[in-house]
């Protein structure tokens, strides 16, 4: 283990690189905002229950991938795997049904917590934008999240989008189709992977998901949940598509998604990309009629979806879409030997008037603050010599035109602006 690597699957985000983040979160905190969702942050870590009951035993996440450990007073606590149980959670602790419904958050930069085997797009800790939405039961709540899933990835740029849609039915249609899937599986038990013997038995709705090829090549002709749906399951679906076809948006019915956890219920939806590599998830999400339920509360519905913050910055990366960098600094102030001090102020100065300005704080000579003052890409730098300093004026240049003035101090910042343009 080397002590200056970070531990294997987690990343940095480094200063130079930031704004791709804050770009991204910009774009999303506006189209949750736009749709009335409100953040939620929750902590990091959880109690091991709420995973094992709100996300499900049965779950690859809850058997194989959490990072769980006893703290100190003997507890068991888990990171959060996923960010729905958390929210879920939190709505009901502070009784967040008791108002006008449905309640709507959103969670940003939350970070989540794998133990999976790193590769491209999979990281042990990666980062999640995920909106929720509880109490509403209606459709048109389905298909908002996946346009504003699609709005917000096709508006960043991300091209290939396509959208996948099912329904996994509810506790009612469900077990008929699970028996009819069983029945179709049973010949087949011993050409699936270890993992889907035991799905077989657990929860054979999660055979279709996996993604070993040889198990994919046992589902192709599989029962569709699509044709056992009961009456309000079908119509749900039926309401969603017609919420979709009035979008204009394209999208795809595909029997075989049926996500990874075990709350899910009626939609479930996938919004996938193409990429050198293979196809890429970047969204998922879908309807949990009954996590508040199995959680302990009243039966509520909710929806959401989760999406990864580090794909999307993968595939813009991919698709060459360059995101705007903003400058680091507006006025570079330099100085010429004693007058440190009067440089200093008038960096307080044009700070205080809402301007990014900066001096140098390494010792520099004169020239070289020019030349990191270019570095830093700094629009105009404001000197300050002998001249400059028994006349209380500074001399401002705009380093692209190399246009010069000089001005009082008091008019530095006004003059600043006024040749950034
Ligand atoms: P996958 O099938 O790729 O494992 P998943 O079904 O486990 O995805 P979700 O639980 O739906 O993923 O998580 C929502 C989103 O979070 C995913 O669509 C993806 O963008 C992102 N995500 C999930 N796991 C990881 C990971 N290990 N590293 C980076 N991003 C991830
Ligand atoms: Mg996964």
């Amino acid at each position: 283990m080397l002590l200056t690597q970070c531990p294997k699957g987690t990343r940095d985000v480094l200063p130079q690189d930031s704004y791709r983040w804050q770009y991204l979160e910009s774009k999303m905190r506006a189209a949750a905002a736009a749709a009335g969702y409100r953040e939620i942050r929750t902590p990091v870590f959880e109690h091991t229950e709420l995973f094992l009951r709100g996300v499900g035993d049965t779950t690859d996440i809850v058997q194989k991938e959490m990072y769980t450990f006893k703290d100190k007073g003997d507890r068991s606590i888990t990171l959060k795997p996923e960010g729905t149980a958390g929210a879920a959670r939190a709505f009901l602790e502070h009784n967040l049904y008791a108002d006008a419904l449905p309640c709507k958050m959103y969670y940003l930069d939350a970070p989540v917590f794998r133990y999976e085997a790193p590769q491209a797009g999979r990281l042990r800790e990666h980062h999640q934008f995920g909106l929720e939405c509880f109490g509403a039961k209606e459709a048109t709540v389905d298909a908002e999240l996946i346009l504003l899933a699609y709005r917000l990835l096709s508006g960043l740029g991300v091209s290939n989008l396509s959208v996948n849609i099912n329904s996994i039915g509810c506790p009612r249609c469900r077990p008929v189709y699970h028996a009819a899937l069983k029945g179709f599986l049973a010949g087949k038990v011993d050409s699936l992977c270890a993992d889907c013997k035991s799905r077989y038995e657990r929860n054979p709705l999660r055979v279709l998901d996996c993604k070993v090829p040889s198990c994919q090549e046992q589902v192709a002709d599989a029962p569709s949940m699509l044709d056992y749906l009961c009456d309000e399951c079908r119509a749900h679906f039926s309401q969603l598509q017609d919420c979709l076809n009035l979008s204009g948006i394209p999208y795809r019915v595909d029997s075989r998604i049926v996500r990874g956890l075990d709350y899910y219920t009626k939609t479930v939806f996938e919004l996938i990309t193409a990429t050198k590599d293979g196809n890429l998830t970047v969204c998922g999400g879908g309807r949990y009629d009954n996590l508040i339920e199995q959680l302990g509360g009243d039966p509520m519905p909710g929806v959401g979806f989760g999406m990864g913050l580090e794909r999307v910055l993968m595939l813009l990366e991919q698709e060459g879409i360059a995101l705007p960098e903003p400058p680091l600094y507006d006025v570079f102030v330099t100085y010429m030997g004693s007058h440190q001090s009067e440089a200093f102020a008038l960096v307080e100065g044009l700070r205080a008037a809402g301007l990014r300005a900066d001096m140098d704080h390494c010792g520099r000579s004169l020239k070289a603050q020019f030349k990191y003052a270019n570095k830093t890409g700094a629009a105009v730098t404001a000197t300050i010599g002998d001249e400059e300093a028994a006349n209380g004026a500074v001399r401002l240049k705009n380093m692209q035109t190399r246009e010069e003035t000089t001005v009082p101090v008091a008019d530095a910042a006004a003059e600043a602006r006024r040749l950034i343009g």
